[in-house]
């Protein structure tokens, strides 16, 4: 299943701001954005004017596709998928990416990353519904429990993620039940539910043209 490999902080100083996207670094001095906060390379720093129509929409359509982690082929069949639902795009579309498994065990703090979610997945490490579910995309539906597998509940790395769980702030389209280290799909995210500062709308004219 392919994915970004190239350094990720490259990725936040190119959008101007934090995607989240390295964990317990995100939150600390070393953040790369606060310490160069302007875009990479040679120009980064003379980039300034005010951009284009063509160039805000590129902008909201890459943020989304890096906070999510998915690769442009793949944000373009969600396009697709969104467009054919019913009601508004845009939304269908977050909604969309924010139902993906690796999503959901961030959202419910099994991982401090998506990209630490989206390995943890792929070793294995979660059942939906009982049953053991590898793929990072999978879109979870309500009523289904995602759960750390009972054989991955001693391992001490997602022992400690579970233990801060606990602490973590659910959305409340999810139920947590920290000492099963299990969460439930209760309702479909709603766009308010879904706080990320994405123009959606910009997304969906950038795919319209
Ligand atoms: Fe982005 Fe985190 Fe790197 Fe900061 S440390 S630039 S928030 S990935």
């Amino acid at each position: 299943m392919a994915r970004y490999i190239g350094p990720v902080c490259r990725l936040c100083r190119r959008e101007g701001m934090k995607l989240f996207l390295k964990a317990d670094r995100c939150y600390g001095a070393k953040c790369a954005i606060d310490r160069r906060p302007y875009a990479p390379g040679q120009h980064g720093k003379s980039r300034g004017k005010k951009p284009t129509e063509y160039g805000l929409q590129l902008r909201e359509k890459q943020k989304a596709r890096r906070i999510y982690g998915v690769l442009e082929g793949q944000f373009r069949r969600y396009f697709v998928e969104a467009a054919r639902q019913k009601g508004m795009t845009g939304e269908n579309l977050l909604r969309l990416l924010e139902r993906r498994l690796d999503n959901v065990i961030f959202r419910l703090g099994f991982a401090s990353s998506r990209p630490e979610a989206r390995q943890l997945v792929r070793h294995g490490h979660f059942t939906v519904n009982g049953k053991r579910v590898n793929i990072p995309s999978y879109i979870v539906r309500i009523g289904e429990t995602i759960a750390v597998k009972e054989t991955s509940k001693s391992s001490p790395k997602l022992k400690e993620i579970i233990d801060a769980a606990a602490n973590r702030a659910i959305p409340v389209w999810l139920s947590l039940d920290v000492n099963a280290a299990a969460g439930t799909v209760i309702a479909l995210p709603t766009r308010e539910d879904i706080q990320l500062p994405i123009q959606e709308h910009f997304i969906v004219e950038r795919y319209s043209r």
